[in-house]
């Protein structure tokens, strides 16, 4: 029986890859930290709890890595925690860079010392691409980040190929575009729509209020995602791979399939920061942009080329935007009744 660690399992992602894992045989471990947000919810959801050991686990906390990796013996250790909002990195610029990039180091170094012949994953992202030089981006395509989180993962995604190129370590780096699914944050976009959304079709009175609605985004189901992680740490040789589906969506056109699930019709109206949507069947406001929600750099437009990941790991996206989006409006739908 192989043995996994996964940080962030208490996320969205880490919750998925566990509960694949699991059904793989995996005894899985997980890192939780003491202040955790979610706790065990999302393993709920997903019929795994209490199937992870737990250890209590700080990124900010070097030895204490040190102390667990002596302890366990890991083969695969997949390294999913984070400070993993773009919106609250320009505010937590240090704490993101210490989170999201310092530590990532800190964990490379600690296995180098202690166990070496584990495998590591690293979660890169597409917000590394930022202002992006090439499209669609791949592998290859120069970065250029656009928020201190984007930034922080630029030194952790080098840092893991440094020990890669270095020591030797089985360390890839997974460049996964976005990736949602009902058990999305509550403050990314994608969520934040479906659950505004939901309320308003339960009869609720609010105005969804968005901000830079014209941003594109490659999205994806998280589900696939994780299986794509896995696959990069059974190669023989470890490597870089973008995950994502190829298509890109803008916003608006995220809210449209979301509100037309939930059996909204909406007719926009205004540009820029004027720009609302009304029910066309009941004549109500129901979306709106608040400038408040502007980014200080935004990411105009992510759109992956996964040939690389196909090709060399058989893996491909399976679910279309648009049933992601419809997946997300009927969970969050059911959730209220
Ligand atoms: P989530 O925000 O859902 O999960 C983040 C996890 O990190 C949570 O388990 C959280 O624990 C944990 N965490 C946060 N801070 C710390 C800390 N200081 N010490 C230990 N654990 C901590 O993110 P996702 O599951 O969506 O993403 C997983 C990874 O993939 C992240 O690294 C993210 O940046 C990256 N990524 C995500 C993409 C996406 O679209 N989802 C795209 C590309 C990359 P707690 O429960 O305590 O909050
Ligand atoms: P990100 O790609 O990791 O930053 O994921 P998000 O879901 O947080 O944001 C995706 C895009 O949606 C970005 O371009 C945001 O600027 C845009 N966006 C527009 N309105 C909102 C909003 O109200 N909340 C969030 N989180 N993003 C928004």
């Amino acid at each position: 029986m192989k043995t996994a660690f996964i940080t962030g399992v208490t996320g969205q992602d880490g919750a998925y890859l566990a509960r694949l894992l699991i059904d793989k045989g995996y005894q899985v471990h997980g890192g939780v930290r003491r202040i955790s947000h979610s706790e065990f919810e999302r393993h709920e959801i997903l019929g795994i709890a209490g199937q992870v050991t737990t250890h209590e686990f700080d990124l900010s906390e070097p030895n204490q890595m040190l102390r667990l990796f002596t302890k366990l013996k890991i083969d695969e250790f997949y390294n999913l925690a984070a400070q993993s909002f773009v919106g609250a990195s320009w505010e937590l610029p240090i704490y993101t860079s210490e989170i999201d990039g310092l530590a990532v180091v800190q964990m490379l170094d600690a296995l180098r010392t202690v166990s070496p012949e584990t495998r590591y994953y690293q979660a890169s992202t597409s917000e590394m691409f930022g202002l992006v030089q090439e499209v669609p981006q791949r592998e290859t395509t120069r970065l250029y980040p656009r928020s201190p989180y984007g930034v922080a993962k630029v030194f952790a995604h080098y840092m893991t190929i440094n020990y890669r190129e270095s020591f030797g370590t089985h360390a890839s780096s997974g460049i996964l575009f976005n990736h949602e699914s009902p058990l999305r944050g509550k403050e990314f976009v994608t969520r934040k729509i479906t659950l505004a959304l939901s309320r308003l079709a339960r009869g609720g009175d609010e105005i969804l209020e968005l901000g830079n609605m014209d941003a594109r985004r490659d999205w994806g189901f998280a589900g696939d995602y994780v299986e794509g992680m896995w696959r990069m740490l059974q190669q023989d040789a470890a490597d870089d791979y973008v995950l994502a589906t190829g298509v890109t969506t803008p916003i608006r056109d995220f809210v449209d399939m979301a509100a037309t699930a939930l059996g909204f019709d909406i007719a926009w109206e205004g540009e820029g920061e004027s720009e609302f949507g009304v029910d066309r069947k009941s004549g109500k406001r129901i979306v709106q942009v608040n400038p408040k929600f502007f980014r200080p750099a935004e990411v105009d437009l992510l759109i992956g080329d996964p040939a690389k990941a196909e090709e060399k790991l058989g893996w491909k996206a399976t679910t279309t935007v648009q049933q992601l989006a419809e997946m997300m409006a009927k969970f969050d739908y059911d959730a209220l009744a």
